[in-house]
């Protein structure tokens, strides 16, 4: 029996409780290290802070606190890999190569990885197996497919004329990559493929709320032969390390997924410092339109779905309900049944269907914005609280008669909380499309109808990066970002990658 063989058996025999103990004991004994200039090593001040599981409120592990310094250290060990390093002068097909041999390498640790994710943001085993190991494998997949295509344009020249002209792209250079906790793995992963395609070297900065999966890239990286300086990760605040990346006047272009209002800090370190380039995925506020024809069941299933997924911690969650008025009350009876059907528990447990929140602070600005929202009068069909015990877990949510204005249709909650609003059934669809566009992000906007007509006519109404009609598909291969307050710039695909690049015009005369 070959190795890897021996290993995946002893995998299967071995039950998931056990697996999840041993890597939290590893864990728990692992000193405090990131990745810098191809070396693990401690924060330059020696500091760490704790990192603790959301479903229990308990110590996963320590990592290094790393600021100012560290950075310093990073940015410099990224920028000589670029200038003086191999990577950003390897073919494309080498690059992919190795992105490739990546992501191998992290396939055939995904039972770990996803277990790490599972303990590190207490999202579901089964979201995680199902939906953020494949997507991010697939993101990585597709971004090493771009390194080898990467080109530009050359306009027809007559014939005659003693000139010749040309644009390339080339890599931006050094690449700051800050990321959020509520896809750590996800994120870190399309950021850093679609950066390293391009032929740029990085210093990744994750959450420090679950910067675990990070860290376990920064060691496949090692594994596969990508070169010492190429990936850099420093673990720490955003306050300290976040903010020193995102002044450094090295640093060519910050890769930022996050809140809206830290998005904005960066876009004015970025131009206060060296004007270096953002990419911006910030907060949403998405609205979904369900319309009397449509296909109710299905509808109800998908939206508490997504408002439960990763407990209602994903950007594009659909959170602002807009039903006719004749099927509210199938809508909201339907979503009620399966909300109460729901079994919220530990992520790392099999048969959890919603775990808990990623910390006390997250769960208590949830809880302070529908409190104050049901003060102002709106109505709780469902949830509306925190439950009591260990862990931040958030009874699935459900409100009705909340104005425009209140709170709770204005803020992104970040939790799994729906608010439900009648339209007449006789509104147009200008009058539907000003509802849902009353918001000042417009990430993502979700559509239920069987008519085309109403479909195809909202589609170009609505302000949103990315429109969902009845469910939608194919969600990976798509550009993905949003309009107005919730960023810009797309990942994903060619333009994600270009993004890495910058343009050089040529023009050669003889
Ligand atoms: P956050 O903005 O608080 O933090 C994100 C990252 O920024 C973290 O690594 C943090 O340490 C760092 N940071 C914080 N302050 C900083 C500063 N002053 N300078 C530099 N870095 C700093 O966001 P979060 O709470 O981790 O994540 C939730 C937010 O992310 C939500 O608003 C959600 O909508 C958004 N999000 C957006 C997308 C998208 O694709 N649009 C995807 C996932 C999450």
């Amino acid at each position: 029996m070959t190795k890897s063989r021996e290993a995946e058996e002893h995998k299967c025999v071995r039950p998931p409780e056990q697996h999840v103990e041993d890597l939290r004991l590893k864990l728990l004994r692992a000193p405090p290290a990131m990745l810098i200039g191809g070396r693990w090593r401690p924060a330059s001040s020696r500091s760490a802070f704790e990192v603790e599981d959301p479903s229990t409120g308990t110590l996963v592990t320590t990592a290094a606190a790393g600021g100012h310094e560290d950075i310093e250290l990073a940015v410099r060990a990224a920028r000589s890999a670029f200038h003086n390093g191999p990577w950003s002068r390897l073919s494309g097909a080498r690059r992919m190569g190795l992105l490739m041999a990546l992501a191998q390498a992290l396939e055939e640790d995904e039972l770990d990885l996803s277990f790490l994710e599972a303990i590190d943001t207490g999202h579901t085993l089964s979201s995680i197996r199902n939906g953020d190991v494949p997507l991010a494998l697939r993101a990585l997949r597709d971004n090493a497919g771009w390194a080898a295509k990467i080109s530009g344009e050359t306009p027809m020249h007559p014939a005659e004329q003693a000139a010749f002209s040309y644009y390339i792209r080339e890599p931006i250079g050094v690449v700051g990559i800050i990321t959020p906790w509520n896809a750590p793995l996800l994120m870190v992963l399309q950021k850093l493929s679609a950066a390293l395609a391009a032929g740029c070297t990085v210093v990744i900065k994750p959450s420090e709320l679950a910067p675990l999966s990070a860290l376990r890239i920064g060691q496949a990286c090692d594994k596969v032969g990508i070169p010492p300086g190429v990936v850099n990760i420093v673990t720490g605040t955003g306050e300290e390390a976040g903010r020193a990346l995102t002044e450094h006047p090295d640093v060519n272009l910050i890769s930022f997924t996050g809140s809206t209002v830290v998005g904005k800090s960066i876009m004015a370190a970025a131009a206060s410092t060296n004007l270096k380039r953002v990419v911006l995925e910030l907060g949403g506020k998405s609205p979904v339109l369900v319309f009397a024809d449509a296909d109710l069941d299905k509808a109800a299933r998908s939206i508490v779905s997504e408002i439960t997924f990763k407990s209602g911690q994903y950007c594009a969650a659909g959170s602002r309900v807009f039903a006719q008025a004749s099927i509210q009350d199938a809508l909201l009876t339907r979503m009620r049944a399966i909300m109460d059907g729901m079994r919220i528990g530990p992520g790392t447990d099999a048969n959890t269907d919603m775990g808990p929140m990623i910390c006390a602070k997250q769960r208590q600005r949830a809880a302070e914005i529908i409190g104050h929202s049901i003060q102002a009068g709106a109505c709780v069909v469902r949830g509306g609280h925190a439950r009591v015990g260990g862990g931040y877990f958030f009874e699935p949510t459900i409100l009705t008669n909340a104005s425009a204005q209140m709170r709770v249709s204005r803020e992104e909650i970040f939790g799994p909380a729906l608010v439900v609003t009648p339209v007449p059934d006789e509104a147009s669809l200008d009058e539907v499309a000003a509802l849902a566009n009353d918001s000042i992000y417009g990430l993502s906007a979700k559509i239920w109808t069987r008519q085309i007509r109403i479909a195809h006519g909202l589609i170009h109404r609505l302000e949103a990066g990315q429109v969902v009609v009845n469910g939608g598909g194919g969600e990976e291969v798509l550009p993905f970002g949003g309009v107005k307050q919730s960023g810009y710039g797309r990942e994903n695909g060619r333009n994600g990658v270009d993004a890495y690049t910058e343009i050089k015009s040529i023009r050669l005369g003889f």
